[in-house]
């Protein structure tokens, strides 16, 4: 039987039970599964708007879970992000996206990559410094590395969070907006923040081509962050009719499935190299 928050006795209810159970199991795998090594990091490529060219990716985490094959980020991130497994877990990808940096400018690549944070990141004093030993580590240098945050996870305690940004970006490392347009933040904040990149959500990449209002919430986005002197990037761009529009609106970078969808490592190189010579669109 479980209690209630407010005192009272909840009714006993098998199917939350249930789910207890799972998530659970599901943790106890997972606080496993980063001890035996089964995240891996995927990356999605981030293009210039006109030319094309590759100029980063985005490192995204999946689970190659024993039993269950492998896992998208939405099956695992939200668990994660209720305990403290959260704060492992992203130094992992740190510690992954960081080093395929290194490797991607061993072969010449000058190649960006951005990690997602998770709230209580933000509210770690320590990041700022793990992050600048990581990259001394691998000798990257910090303006490769992009640390995308979304809105709400700022406003959650805005205070720490704009001093740990500040920090972080004070060693040279970019901060981007996540899944703007989606949360509560103010253009106040996002001037206080001074962070480097905005990037567009998906909801509004989609209805762009056949709604008019969200064309014109990604029209006055891509021009609100460069009146702030930041970069745009749309994301979740799926098709090709969209990216032109993109470019007559003058963002500056895209990520979508129109581009590539996320690849482990070893497929990006692969990937990336026919993409190079074969040009696009
Ligand atoms: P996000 O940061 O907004 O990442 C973009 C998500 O959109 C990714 O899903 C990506 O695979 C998907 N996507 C990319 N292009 C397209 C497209 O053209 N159309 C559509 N429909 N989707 C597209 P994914 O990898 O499942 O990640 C989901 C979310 O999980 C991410 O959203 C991010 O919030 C979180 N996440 C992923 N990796 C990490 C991580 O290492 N740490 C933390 N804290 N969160 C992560
Ligand atoms: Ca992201
Ligand atoms: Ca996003
Ligand atoms: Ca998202």
């Amino acid at each position: 039987l479980a209690k209630g928050n407010g005192g009272g006795v909840a009714v006993y209810d098998p199917t939350k039970d249930e789910n207890t159970t799972e998530r659970l199991l599901l943790l106890t795998q997972l606080h496993d599964a980063l001890a035996r090594d089964q995240l891996t990091v995927y990356y999605q490529p981030k293009c210039d708007v006109r030319s094309g060219r590759v100029v980063g990716a985005e490192a995204l985490v999946r689970w190659r879970h024993p039993s269950r094959g492998l896992l998208g980020a939405d099956q695992f991130i939200p668990l994660a992000e209720s305990t403290e497994l959260i704060t492992q877990l992203t130094l992992v990808v740190l510690e992954q996206a960081v080093a395929q940096a290194r490797v991607w400018l061993d072969q010449g690549r000058r190649l960006g990559v951005a990690v997602n944070l998770s709230v209580r990141h933000l509210a770690d004093v320590r990041l700022p410094e793990q992050v600048d030993a990581l990259l001394r580590r691998h000798r990257v240098p910090p303006a490769l590395l992009t640390l995308e945050v979304t809105e709400n996870t700022v406003m959650t305690d805005p205070h720490r969070a704009v001093a740990v940004l500040a920090m972080l970006r004070a060693a040279g490392v970019r901060i981007a907006i996540d899944d703007y347009g989606t949360g509560y933040s103010s253009l106040a904040y996002l001037k206080r923040l001074s962070v480097d990149e905005l990037k567009i959500d998906r909801s509004f990449i989609i209805g762009m081509t056949s709604d008019d209002n969200d064309q014109i919430i990604v029209r006055s986005t891509i021009d609100l962050g460069h009146n702030l002197g930041l970069q745009v990037v749309a994301e979740g761009v799926e098709d090709a009719a969209s990216w032109r529009h993109l470019q007559v609106l003058g963002c500056d970078v895209i990520q979508g499935f129109t581009v590539q969808a996320p690849l482990a490592a070893d497929e990006f190189d692969t990937w990336i190299t026919a993409w190079e010579a074969n040009g696009r669109l």
